[in-house]
């Protein structure tokens, strides 16, 4: 039986671009085809998982996802980029976009967007569900994977199923009074102390002493400023949207 052939492509790790944000950066949201739109990267962490992380100083790649009724679940942080449409194949998207094009979209913080590629490819600290990808081979949002999977592969796959359906994702802790909206670094690195069971502080050191040393949490580092340069621009872009529209 062939393995699965995987084109690398890298879309599976950008997330749809949600219509709020078009509408903010001034594109009819016309343009989206919401049939292909499928949160496909959605990469839920594992407690062992998240301490790894925090292990590795990469603290800031870490996202609470939800909270409800005291449990928790975290993934992977999806910072906004400029998708850029010379090597993404636009026809991979649910937009509009032709090819040279740049759009603003999200993609996970360990996507190099000028490649698409996996900056922890091989890494013993990426996520289970980014090694076992695709469960299914729908899940592969151009429908560009061939081959198929491997007998190990589907043990792979049920063995996590498994952890996951008997809620290995879930984390249980007293809630009240979170809101996820309202999360800052500080909040964030007393939660993960909690969790990893790793003091408050040394979470910062690491995650410094990382910035300084380590090229993946310098990606994370500058991936969190391209961010933060885009919200500035779409801010500004929508204010100046809003006195274009109101005079
Ligand atoms: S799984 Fe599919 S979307 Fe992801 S890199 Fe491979 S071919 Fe591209
Ligand atoms: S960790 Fe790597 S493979 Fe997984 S979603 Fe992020 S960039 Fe993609």
């Amino acid at each position: 039986m062939g393995a699965l052939n995987c084109a690398g492509c890298g879309v599976c790790c950008t997330s749809p671009i949600p219509p709020a944000f078009l509408r903010l950066v001034g594109i009819p949201v016309e343009g989206v085809d919401e049939t292909r739109v499928q949160y496909f990267n959605d990469v839920l962490l594992f407690p062992h998982e998240i301490k790894a992380l925090v292990e590795r100083g990469y603290s800031d790649a870490i996202q609470l996802y939800g909270v409800d009724e005291g449990f928790m679940i975290f993934r992977l942080f999806s910072p906004l980029a400029i998708l850029d449409f010379t090597y993404f194949d636009p026809r991979d998207f649910p937009i509009d976009a032709e090819k040279g094009e740049k759009w603003v979209g999200l993609s996970c913080v360990f996507q190099d967007v000028k490649t698409g590629r996996c900056v922890i490819h091989g890494d013993p600290d990426r996520p289970e569900y980014c090694e076992i990808y695709p469960v299914r081979i729908e899940s592969c949002p151009p429908h560009r994977i061939t081959g198929r999977y491997t007998p190990e592969k589907l043990k792979a796959i049920e063995d996590w199923k498994r952890r996951r359906d008997a809620g290995g994702y879930l984390i249980h802790m007293k809630t009240r009074g979170l809101k996820t909206s309202q999360l800052t670094t500080e909040t964030m690195t007393k939660l993960l102390s909690k969790i990893t069971g790793i003091n408050a502080n040394k979470i910062k050191r690491l995650r410094e002493r990382a910035y300084k040393r380590d090229p993946i949490a310098r990606h994370i580092r500058d991936r969190f400023r391209e961010e933060k340069r885009l919200m500035g621009r779409m801010r500004e872009r929508a204010r100046m949207k809003y006195w274009i529209e109101r005079y």
